[in-house]
Formats: structure tokens, sequence, C-alpha cells
């Protein structure tokens, strides 16, 4: 199963640990590690919709 990961600087999202756009950290958004964090909520519906989890 694939995660797809997002930058916290950009919003890009990518499969690489590391943003290819700003060269930031990407985060895993599936499963959530920051669940208590409503900021990023709809991206990460967006992101689990992309993987079609
Ligand atoms: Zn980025």
């Amino acid at each position: 199963m694939k995660h797809i990961q997002l930058c916290t600087s950009c919003g890009m999202f990518t499969m690489m640990p590391r943003c290819p756009s700003c060269a930031k950290t990407a985060i895993t958004t599936w499963p959530p590690k920051y669940s208590v964090d409503d900021k990023y909520a709809a991206l990460r519906r967006k992101a689990k919709a992309m993987v079609g989890v």
C-alpha cells in the first residue's frame, strides 16, 4: 500500500521522503500521525482520496 507524503512547507503531495519542489521534509498523510491537529484534515482527506483508500 502506497503512502502519499505531504510537504509541510508548500503542501505538495509526493511519494518521496522529501518534497521535490522545495526539499523540505514531507510527512506521511495516512495513517495520520498528527490526528490532534485539524490543520491538515482537509489535505489528509484529499490524499486519502488520491490513493483510493
Ligand atoms: Zn514543498
